[in-house]
């Protein structure tokens, strides 16, 4: 993937774009990078295979500000996938950070940084009565599964087409050509066998859910779902969707696992529960916690999480979980995330919401600009989105010019119109007024792209 995608008019986005489209030193490192790790990253949509063209190589980020390999300096609009909502190299992160090291990196014993972060996630989140730390969100949502089929002595797992939970085998599965039908894996290297316990049930249907229940009575351990999906883009639970997820488990027997990996402390102080506050009986957590270090949780009722090692028979383990490092990030970050942090999140999110929307507007461009709380993204199609198969019936293309066109000015977006787009309090007037600049050409480009 080095060429400028075909829908690149000449690989020069926009008259006055900044910016050369090419980006020698990044792609020189892609190159070396392409010879040492498959595809030449360590996460798949860093890779740019959605939108084509030369993934940035980053080489530092300050504020809202990402500068690249090549020197060029971005506003970020990813912010880490979610970690950096105090935006990159907060001072106070920094020296928390600082003063953490300078003690050690990893004792393997407990330490007291461990409980003043649960601490404060028990403080914030009502439904979390003890958390046990882990290092990735992935290993948050499979200990959560691994735990409620313990808790429950069920095998079977409910997800939704379209939710990430990261990559879990069992819960990289898609839906089979039936509701209610057992999945199928999503990738080779998941067996049947791994897949074959998840049902996979579209997005926003509460009817699919109650008749996979009624199909499979006392078996089903669990139903799992993103609290506000981002991860198929923007795609808000319909009003007492999560609600009736939470019934449904209740009088199932099952639990109701709420993967707040992306949402949680993000979208409000506690999380999407702080805003639509159904009560989940689990909760997993991840990116905004680790302050921009791997630093995750799973968490809620203590008679469930009782059930956990050395606690209880289900085992559950980590090395570095609970790093010191990692933890002081967090802890720091969080406790900055005040009401008026997240009233700073919000309208930074809204004034850049607008200008998307009036630039795109402007340019006859069909969109839905979709938004959960201060995350959002940019659909382009003319109707609303509520589930996986309306996400994937949007025009892409248009996504693809406009991302590479914004790029090219110095903003930095998910490289996929599969990805909510996140902000900081560290996005400032500036900033928003770089972002402002970048649209009118951008939605120019997306008006003009044409399929393939
Ligand atoms: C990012 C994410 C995960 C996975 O977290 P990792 O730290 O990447 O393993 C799980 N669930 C949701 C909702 C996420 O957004």
């Amino acid at each position: 993937m080095s060429e400028a995608p075909s829908n690149q008019a000449s690989g020069t986005p926009s008259a006055g774009a900044p910016y050369p489209y090419d980006a020698p030193a990044s792609q020189a490192l892609f190159d070396r990078a392409a010879a040492v790790t498959p595809g030449g990253v360590n996460s798949p949509v860093r890779a740019f295979r959605a939108v084509g063209g030369t993934p940035r190589f980053m080489v530092s980020g300050t504020g809202p500000y990402l500068t690249d390999a090549d020197g060029r300096e971005y506003v970020d609009l990813v912010c880490s996938w979610g970690p950096m909502i105090l935006g990159h190299s907060h001072p106070e992160v920094i020296a928390a950070v600082q003063d953490a090291v300078s003690r050690g990196t990893s004792f393997g014993t407990p330490g007291e940084g461990e409980v003043l972060l649960a601490e404060e996630i028990v403080d914030r989140i009502e439904p979390v009565d003890q958390v046990r730390l882990v290092s990735s969100g992935t290993e948050a949502t499979m200990s959560a599964i691994r735990l409620a089929r313990g808790f429950t002595q069920r095998s079977k797992v409910i997800k939704f087409a379209g939710c990430y939970h990261g990559h879990v085998d069992s819960l990289l599965a898609a839906a089979g050509s039936g509701v209610a039908t057992f999945a199928l894996p999503d990738t080779p290297g998941v067996t049947g066998a791994q897949a074959g316990d998840t049902l996979v049930l579209p997005y926003n249907d509460l009817e699919s859910v109650h008749e996979a229940f009624h199909r499979y009575p006392g078996e089903i351990a669990c139903v799992i779902t993103e609290a506000s999906p981002g991860n198929m883009g923007v795609v808000p639970p319909r009003p007492g969707f999560n609600e009736g997820l939470k019934d449904a488990c209740q009088k199932n027997g099952a639990l109701f696992i709420s993967d707040e990996v992306m949402t949680g402390f993000r979208t409000s102080r506690a999380g999407w529960y702080g805003v639509d506050g159904v009560k989940p009986d689990l909760m997993t957590f991840g990116k905004v916690m680790g302050g921009g270090f791997p630093a995750a949780a799973f968490g809620g009722r203590a008679d469930v999480m009782g059930h956990l090692a050395p606690a209880g028979p289900v085992y559950q383990a980590g090395t570095l979980s609970g790093n010191p490092i990692a933890t002081a990030a967090g802890l720091a970050q969080l406790r900055l995330l005040d009401e008026a942090a997240y009233a700073k999140v919000d309208s930074v999110s809204e004034t850049i919401r607008s200008l998307v929307t009036e630039a795109l507007t402007k340019e006859g461009v069909a969109h839905r600009l979709q938004n959960a709380s201060n995350m959002f993204s940019v659909f382009f199609t003319d109707r609303e989105v509520r589930t996986y198969e309306d996400a994937k019936r949007q025009e892409s293309f248009r996504f693809n010019a406009f991302f590479h066109s914004m790029l090219a000015q110095g903003v930095y977006l998910p490289p996929s119109s599969f990805e909510s787009w996140f902000v900081s309090t560290a996005h400032d007037e500036q900033a928003i007024q770089r972002i402002a600049d970048a649209l009118p050409a951008a939605a120019r480009a997306a008006a003009e792209a044409t399929a393939e």
